[in-house]
């Protein structure tokens, strides 16, 4: 590195870095070569896991026991509401048993 002022070498000091002629210099951060010993952030690997499947059912298909709750809705009256359950594995969706209130 040299000084942007003189083109003077620039020597290392304890306030900062000057150039022989004593001009101040800023070291910009790209020249600090200081090795970044950080460990790589884990990387949040999905399990392909259903994050909504949180209601104990037990998939007739692939027998995991947390599924998602998907409501459909009333059919033709406001009496029933009819719901599946998704399963959180293998998205397999089953009637919810018995009427949800
Ligand atoms: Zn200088
Ligand atoms: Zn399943």
């Amino acid at each position: 590195m040299f000084c942007t002022i003189c083109q003077s070498i620039i020597l290392p000091d304890k306030s900062g870095a000057k150039c022989t002629n004593g001009h101040k210099q800023t070291i910009p951060k790209t020249q600090i070569t200081e090795k970044n010993t950080l460990p790589p952030l884990p990387i949040q690997v999905s399990d392909g896991k259903n994050i909504l499947a949180v209601h104990d059912h037990v998939c007739t298909k692939c027998h995991f026991n947390k599924a998602e709750l998907v409501e459909i809705g009333c059919f033709y009256s406001d009496e029933d509401v009819v719901a599946q359950y998704k399963c959180g594995k293998c998205a397999h969706v089953d009637l919810a048993e018995g009427k949800l209130r």
